[in-house]
């Protein structure tokens, strides 16, 4: 789809996989971090905001040739870090050309959510700005160091219950094995606490590949990073879910990306029981020793 749109991206282009119908308007070019150590994502641009000029001539193409879109995708990398000028004249336009769109969203981390005051965050989601999704990976400090996320569990958990106080619905993300095997343990923990205090409205599991060329991958070469076999990844899924509760609101959760195992999904608290029982079943039938085949397409 990316290809038949009548407007030019700076390549390569990501999106949230549950926005694959959207529309995907380059506001910001790249990840104003860039820092995070598994990630290959944006390393070979140059971060900057896109000037709004161009942003608004890129929806007008959309809108004069026709398109209709339901939802619209905010990229790249952070495009909740643009300056709210940026933002909110992208929303307006978004308002003017497209007046049925049922949501607009987009990538935050944790230091855009906080550096933004909460009626700024008010004021976007006020024009249509209503999902955001925010890379967790950990709930654990060391692990969060480790992979430079840049960002504290503290201000992750600050971040995300900002967010969703100012109507944003919250898409959070974690990453299965991303502490190896010798922060499992404590990647289990603080990832369940902060989901705990959190309850994203979606929250998904990715699990960690190294991608050659990445600090990350290097410190796999090293030994410094033990990746985790089959079994070991599962359980880590399991014990997250079990561990966690999910009192604030109902919370959609989806395991299905291209990097995991299995498929899995289902809403928490409901299916909990059911999901950490099938996750049991999962790891009593993996062989020990045994490691994920490595995704095609991630
Ligand atoms: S914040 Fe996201 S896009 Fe940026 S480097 Fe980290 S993982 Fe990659």
């Amino acid at each position: 789809m990316l290809f038949n749109f009548p407007i030019s991206y700076e390549e390569p282009v990501y999106r949230p996989p549950s926005e694959w119908r959207s529309l995907l308007i380059q506001v910001t070019i790249g990840c104003s971090n860039n820092k995070c150590t598994y990630c290959d994502m944006y390393r070979s641009k140059t971060y900057r905001v896109k000037p709004i000029e161009q942003i608004k001539e890129d929806l007008r193409k959309c809108y004069q040739s026709g398109m209709s879109p339901e939802k619209i995708f905010l990229c790249d990398g952070d495009a909740l870090g643009a300056p709210m000028e940026t933002l909110v004249a992208t929303l307006e336009e978004i308002k003017k050309l497209f007046p049925n769109i049922r949501r607009v969203g987009v990538y935050a981390t944790a230091e855009n959510i906080l550096e933004k005051t909460e009626d700024e965050l008010k004021l976007l989601s006020s024009l249509g700005l209503t999902i955001a999704y925010l890379g967790l990976e950990s709930g654990d400090d060391k692990v969060l160091h480790m992979i430079v996320k840049g960002n504290s569990s503290k201000e992750m958990e600050d971040a995300s219950l900002k967010i969703k106080r100012c109507g944003f619905k919250l898409s959070t993300i974690a990453m299965l094995g991303v502490g190896g095997r010798k922060y499992s343990k404590q990647h289990i923990e603080g990832t369940a606490k902060i989901l705990s205090a959190t309850c994203p409205e979606y929250f998904s599991f990715l699990t960690t590949f190294s991608v050659p060329g990445t600090p990350y991958h290097k410190m796999e070469q090293m030994g410094l990073i033990e990746p985790l076999t089959s079994k070991e990844l599962f359980t880590e899924m399991h014990d997250i879910i079990e561990q966690s509760s999910f009192e604030l609101n109902p919370v959609i959760f989806r395991a299905n990306h291209v990097s995991n195992q299995n498929p899995l999904a289902g809403t928490l608290p409901r299916d909990q029981k059911g999901i950490v029982h099938k996750l049991k079943e999962w790891i009593s039938n993996t062989p020990d020793g045994v490691y994920p085949p490595r995704p095609h397409q991630m």
